[in-house]
């Protein structure tokens, strides 16, 4: 059926870095930084075998949290996500011949050209969260309106309230890409 499957990280998806601190007691907190990566925090004194235990631990619950938000998109949902969006924050006004997932952004999120009313949407993001899917999709369709990155644009892309969180979670998710790339 659909041809472009993305890899899905599957089991172990998490990178783990380690904060170790003297000025930490006890406790040990995690957070997900990104998607793909785990940040630990723990005291300086706790032993490997203690550590080891506590981060199995959360990274079988961070892997289940992450779970819980990641979704599976296809173009289809494209279509009917960029067709609620025009509906909701474009009075209905924008019209696209194609929205689709590609593979060969490696460096780009999502690109649109307004002539053609195509948008590509790179398949990295298929099972992304939701919020972060839509704003890609709210940044290409605002782009059949304004074909540059004005503040009228940035209005325009203002409207969907989460696109800051989006924002901030893909700049993360770029500078990872970047240290792999360095690798
Ligand atoms: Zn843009």
């Amino acid at each position: 059926m659909c041809s472009n499957q993305p890899e899905q990280p599957e089991g172990q998806a998490l990178d783990v870095r380690i904060i170790r601190s003297a000025r930490r007691k006890k406790t040990i907190s995690a957070k997900l930084v990104n998607w793909y990566t785990l940040e630990v925090r723990a005291p300086d004194d706790i032993s490997d075998a203690e550590l080891d235990e506590a981060v199995d631990e959360l990274v079988q619950r961070m892997l289940a949290k992450r779970n819980k938000m990641r979704q599976y998109s296809s173009d289809e949902d494209l279509e009917r996500r960029a067709a609620r969006h025009n509906r909701a924050l474009f009075g209905s006004k924008l019209k696209w011949r194609s929205i689709r997932f590609v593979g060969n952004q490696q460096k780009r999120f999502g690109s649109c050209s307004p002539s053609r009313g195509t948008i590509r949407i790179s398949n990295r993001l298929m099972n992304a969260p939701a919020f972060v899917l839509d704003y890609v999709i709210i940044h290409e369709l605002a782009h059949l309106i304004e074909p540059n990155h004005s503040p009228r644009f940035w209005e325009l892309v203002y409207r969907y309230e989460r696109t800051e969180r989006a924002r901030g979670y893909l700049m993360a998710l770029a500078m990872e890409d970047d240290q792999i790339e360095q690798e």
